[in-house]
């Protein structure tokens, strides 16, 4: 679309940004400490509020996982009403996270008559503890009939309630998890809990063969999530059909400028941006979200923000609060945030890096090499568990973080490839090779690094390099896995994380206790870690990979090591249903057959409505966007051709151009025929419906695509019906 005069008028108003917008006013100089957690009923704001036993005992089933006693939930909930309401609030909700990927709420409001025709404020344990939303319209993938409408949450006391402040409405959040009146999850938040006691438990008995595990109640995973997304001129995203429906550019001609120059990354942050991040910073420290680091990404227009790491399921209720929060703020700077995966072909997508590690509740991080790490067995044992669960269950893994938004990123050579191979760096390889080939004797040391100028310091130098190409990278003491994507909830492939390591924890426990018998002494229980550890590098070694995973060598040594490739979702996500995974998942007690084979359905059928929606928006754009424009500018051609013709000078050339132009829309008529072709196709059956999309809908949409950009090209500027790359990704 043409730049015409008031758009750049209202262009420049917005990038002339001026901090006007904001809704949360900075804090008083000195006051960062005091603004953070401020609207969370946290265990300060308890202690002061609670009785003294109430305290005690709620604050027993938080750290120890214990299970509430419902008698003191009247005492709570009066005391977090009274809370709520001297901070401004009107209304509670349970808020919790269905299987849409979003989170849901319905508010309620805390009045209730009196009788004399006022009303009182009034908060019951029961409703704190129980809620009964209607079920019916959320997905459930055939666990539920829509006459079984069903459902209930239940508050998760370990996640801390919060205040959600929206200008003045400020409502008090409950965390929850939401389950059928039959009681299967329909939610992300139970089966994460399920897995975390799943994890914990053959943690537990592992320490207990180390003789580690005094006072060690539970062992927690742990969670840092680093978010990718982009921003863009909400004038801009307006204009463009595909943005507002698909939160992605489903046409768009390469700008000749693009990340090549590799100027973005980590540059100095556009005012109107950090003006930006600074909001949503304030707003997520209210909420206790301890976002530390915000940065430019490596497109233009790309930014990401990352907390320090939490328990996991807080971590992943935190992680749906950043992702609201950035799309919520935005508007106020005159910004859009899109969270998809690949908003813009030809740029890198945008990711989720997925830190995750164990520690034990007295604080221990499990995944810490330490110094000498060659005489760590324990850590060994657990990176070597870590390393067998990936390994027999990487098509799960992969198969975790599968969407339609993630086909365009996944192995589109910036992102990690499809495949699921471990990082594990120069010192962990290293070990395991003298591990596999004899007796560990020594730990690589990174030393130290002189910079060559007397007055820089010398800098500690790591073991080893990073590696940006990998999926799952052992990166100092946590892995990162990076092929996440960035729209998804996290609470899924940590899910699928914890339950694939808790068996491999399991197997691990089984052999040692088989071999050591009881009360075995201390030199039998090294050589028997010795033995197994070999045992387990032997076997599963095949899934380390420290070069470049974007290679083509690596696709092909891959496929040697018998490592699956699921190339997208069609691939992958039959996965989630096949025996195998049905298996592992209600071995651990975190999701029944049914439970497991609902959300296979599920996803399945999200892939088919995303690409459906996508396709059927490519059509509508066609349709009245750009056969339009394309005619509009033959028909320009057409009349210089025939002036030029009819004042007798020669423009065969042009006339040329001409037939090649009308050739062009011609061909751009037959796409959009084609797509809709493709797209009467119908299929009660998801996954062959997927199989339809993949095989005809794609390749339609893709020749739609290239037969717009290559017009695009051509076609006045000024009758371009929507807004370019160059204009959405470089007007900040
Ligand atoms: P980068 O990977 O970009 O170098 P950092 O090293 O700062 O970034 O870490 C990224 C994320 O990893 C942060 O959210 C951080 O809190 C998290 N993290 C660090 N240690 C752990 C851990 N033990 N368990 C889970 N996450 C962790
Ligand atoms: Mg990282």
């Amino acid at each position: 679309m043409s730049l015409n005069a008031s758009r750049l008028e209202a262009i420049a108003a917005a990038t002339t940004f001026s901090d006007r917008n904001r809704q949360v006013q900075p804090s008083e100089p000195g006051s960062l400490e005091r603004a953070f957690g401020a609207d969370v009923f946290s265990e300060r704001v308890m202690r002061a509020r609670l009785p003294k036993e109430v305290f005690k005992t709620l604050m027993g089933t938080i750290k120890q996982g214990k299970r509430l006693n419902h008698e003191l939930a009247d005492v709570v909930a009066a005391a977090m009403k009274d809370w709520a309401i001297e901070n401004g609030a009107t209304h509670y909700t349970h808020w919790f996270q269905p299987l849409t990927g979003l989170t849901a709420e319905k508010h309620d409001s805390f009045i209730t008559p009196d009788g004399t025709g006022g009303v009182i404020a009034q908060f019951s344990g029961g409703a704190l503890t129980q809620g009964e939303p209607d079920a019916s319209s959320f997905p459930s993938g055939g666990v539920r009939s829509t006459f079984e409408a069903r459902g209930y949450t239940a508050w998760d006391c370990t996640s801390p309630v919060f205040l959600n402040r929206q200008g003045e409405n400020v409502t008090l959040c409950i965390p929850t998890a939401f389950v059928s009146w039959t009681g299967e999850a329909l939610d992300y938040k139970t089966p994460l809990l399920r897995s975390m006691e799943a994890i914990s438990k053959q943690a537990l008995r592992i320490l207990k063969i180390f003789g580690t595990d005094k006072g060690v109640g539970r062992l927690l995973t742990t969670v840092g999530v680093e978010q990718e997304y982009f921003l863009v001129d909400r004038t801009l995203y307006f204009a463009r059909p595909d943005l507002i429906t698909c939160d992605r550019t489903l046409f768009g001609a390469r700008p000749p400028k693009g990340q090549q120059l590799e100027d973005h990354y980590f540059g100095s942050i556009p005012h109107r941006v950090l003006s930006f991040m600074a909001e949503v910073e304030r707003e997520l420290h209210r909420v206790g979200v301890p976002v530390k680091t915000r940065h430019n990404e490596v497109a233009p227009g790309q930014y990401e923000i990352a907390p320090v790491f939490e328990t996991a399921h807080i971590a992943c209720d935190h992680q749906m609060l950043v992702m609201e929060v950035l799309k919520r703020v935005a508007p106020r700077y005159g910004l859009q945030c899109l969270l998809h995966e690949k908003p813009f072909a030809g740029v890198n997508g945008s990711g989720k890096h997925n830190n995750w590690s164990m520690a034990t509740d007295t604080g221990v991080n499990l995944l810490d090499p330490q110094s000498e790490t060659h005489t760590n067995m324990e850590f060994l044992i657990f990176v070597a568990a870590v390393m067998r669960a990936v390994d027999l269950h990487g098509d799960l893994l992969r198969a975790a973080i599968a969407s339609a938004s993630n086909d365009h990123r996944l192995g589109a050579n910036e992102a990690p490839p499809a495949i699921m191979s471990i990082f594990m760096g120069d010192m962990l390889t290293d070990l395991l090779t003298q591990l596999e080939t004899g007796d560990a004797k020594r730990t690589i040391k990174g030393g130290r690094l002189d910079l060559g100028a007397s007055t820089l310091p010398m800098l500690p130098r790591d073991s080893g390099d990073r590696n940006r190409t990998s999926p799952f990278a052992f990166t100092g003491n946590k892995f990162e896995f990076r092929a996440v994507g960035s729209s998804q909830t996290s609470a899924w492939p940590n899910t699928i994380l914890n339950t694939m390591v808790a068996e491999s924890l399991d197997y691990v426990a089984n052999e040692l206790e088989k071999a050591l018998g009881k009360n075995p002494s201390p030199a039998k229980l090294q050589s028997e870690v010795r033995v197994l550890l070999k045992k387990l590098i032997k076997q599963h070694k095949r899934v380390i990979f420290n070069g470049d995973g974007y290679s083509k060598a690596w696709h092909e040594e891959a496929a040697k090591r018998g490592l699956p490739h699921l190339r997208d979702s069609v691939d992958a996500l039959p996965v989630l249903k096949s025996k195998r995974a049905l298996d592992l998942m209600s071995k651990y007690s975190v999701l029944s057959r049914v439970e497991m084979s609902s959300r296979a359905i599920i996803a399945l059928e999200k892939y088919v409505k995303q690409v459906s929606i996508e396709a059927e928006t490519m059509t509508a754009m066609a349709r009245q966007l750009f056969i339009p424009a394309a005619t509009q500018h033959q028909t320009q051609m057409a009349e210089a051709v025939a002036s030029t013709m009819a004042a007798d000078v020669d423009c065969e050339e042009q006339r040329q151009e001409l037939t090649e132009f009308v050739g062009k829309v011609s061909r751009l008529k037959a796409a959009t025929r084609n797509l809709e072709t493709a797209l009467e196709h119908h299929d009660e059956d998801p996954m062959a419906h997927a199989q339809h999309i993949k095989k005809h809908v794609k390749p339609a949409m893709a020749d739609l695509r290239s037969i717009v950009d290559e017009l695009e090209n051509v076609v006045s500027d000024e009758l371009w019906p929507i807004p370019t790359y160059r204009d959405l990704l470089f007007i900040k």
